[in-house]
């Protein structure tokens, strides 16, 4: 690893290769990967055993993508069912190197399970994360833990002379976290979420205490578990901070956002990303919609090999303003929510910033009525504030149906609700996007 003079990056060699350089590091991991996991993961086995696939066949990175199928997680569960394997088939080695499995959030269906390592490759990449934020050697930074990552410990982060200052990912918390930044002056903050901003919101309304002054130490906060709220983002910025954005990348490390903020840094080195067509396997232009599809590189404990992972993202491999040369994307929904009007693709995020234009639609209760992935029409309900109302409901729905129709080239059917309704099965982050009726 080397050192530019200019500071710029962690580790520039890598963080700046080549387009090329990086394919011919990839090929060699493949290469040694292939044989390993076929002879190691019975899932990998069984799967390229049904396929007719052996690791003396895959000679290139393109034999990879041409020939080796792929697997998901009903696949990954169908093997821990059948064999009564909670792992799922992915191990490939014993004790001591295997600490224990992980688990997928389960969102779609039940959990899938993922061994997990001693060593987390997620640290390789956030050690770039925080060097572009701002942290250098002896520098803390803040690093609210969630249980289930216990295994991240400060020895991990030795080699980058950061300082982790480790803080429980609670809400309880947030007085510490407040008391520790104004001791230590920490220039990271790994990593917020909403329920910890709803407390941080509340310490500061119920002590009259300053944020903007305690966290002045900062030149960034990391944010990641969902998408982030125009409230929560102008909260979080009032404080003075700038946010990154985290991103799961396929359950086997993490995506972050640059400074340039368009679109998240992708480490082809820990990851090999494919960007295929949902329904089938042909890769997608540069700067489309696609599903992400991962093979884990650096993982040797339980690699994900050619998974896919059900989630769409914009992505290009154009180099960054920042200088970085690596992947990035955009996250931009589920494949289950997304919809096909006349052949356009629609997700819920085209939704969100239209229905903020109208002062009865801001608080952004809507849902697609997906009855099936293709359709004629795009048919939304959507929630209203009845205090707001300006007119009509047949004018406001006429509005809305003109607006979404224009921004998104597709024909129209607006329902409308009152915002109480739509909030009758719960809160508004609870609210499914996509709905079948
Ligand atoms: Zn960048």
């Amino acid at each position: 690893m080397t050192r530019l003079d200019d500071d710029k990056f962690f580790d520039p060699d890598m963080e700046t290769m080549s387009r090329a350089d990086i394919e011919k590091l990839q090929e060699a991991r493949i290469l040694k990967l292939v044989p390993y996991v076929y002879s190691r993961s019975a899932l990998i086995r069984e799967v390229w055993d049904e396929a007719g696939v052996k690791p003396e066949d895959i000679k290139s990175l393109a034999d990879f993508k041409a020939k080796v199928p792929f697997i998901d997680k009903d696949r990954i569960r169908q093997f821990r069912d059948e064999h009564g394997d909670p792992s799922g088939g992915l191990v490939c080695v014993g004790p001591p190197h295997l600490r224990g499995v992980g688990f997928t959030s389960g969102t779609t269906g039940d959990p899938t399970p993922l061994p997990r390592s001693e060593y987390h490759v997620a640290i390789a990449g956030l050690k770039r994360e925080l060097w572009h934020i701002g942290v250098r050697a002896n520098d803390y930074f803040t690093y609210a833990l969630f249980t289930f990552r216990e295994g991240l410990n400060a020895d991990k982060w030795m080699d980058s002379g950061f300082r982790p200052v480790t803080v429980q990912h609670l809400p309880s918390e947030m007085p510490h976290l407040v008391k520790m930044s104004r001791e230590l002056r920490p220039k990271a903050m790994f990593m917020l979420s909403t329920p910890l901003i709803i407390a941080l919101e509340k310490y500061e309304k119920d002590t009259g205490d300053d944020l903007k002054e305690a966290f002045s130490s900062y030149k960034g906060v990391v944010f990641g578990g969902e998408p982030m709220s125009p409230h929560f983002r102008a909260v979080v910025t009032g404080w003075g901070l700038e946010i990154f954005e985290l991103s799961s990348l396929g359950d086997i490390t993490t995506t972050m956002d640059c400074r340039a903020h368009d679109g998240m840094h992708t480490w082809e080195d820990i990851a090999l990303i494919e960007h295929l067509d949902p329904d089938g396997d042909a890769e997608m232009p540069d700067d489309s919609r696609g599903e992400l599809v991962v093979t884990a590189l650096l993982d040797d404990v339980g690699p994900l090999i050619r998974f896919r992972t059900d989630d769409l993202v914009q992505f290009t491999r154009k180099p960054c303003s920042c200088g970085r040369t690596h992947g990035r994307l955009k996250p931009i929904g589920r494949k289950g929510d997304e919809m096909l009007i006349e052949g356009r693709s629609i997700l819920p995020i085209d939704i969100w910033p239209l229905m903020e234009q109208f002062e009865e639609t801001r608080t952004g209760l809507f849902q697609m009525i997906r009855p099936q992935r293709e359709a004629d029409v795009l048919t939304l309900r959507v929630g209203y504030e009845e205090s707001a109302l300006k007119d009509s409901l047949e004018q406001l729905s006429a509005r809305v149906a003109d607006v979404v129709s224009t921004a998104l080239q597709v024909p129209v059917k607006i329902i409308l609700a009152t915002n109480q309704s739509m909030l009758k099965d719960g809160p508004p982050n609870k609210i499914p996007r996509v709905t079948k009726q």
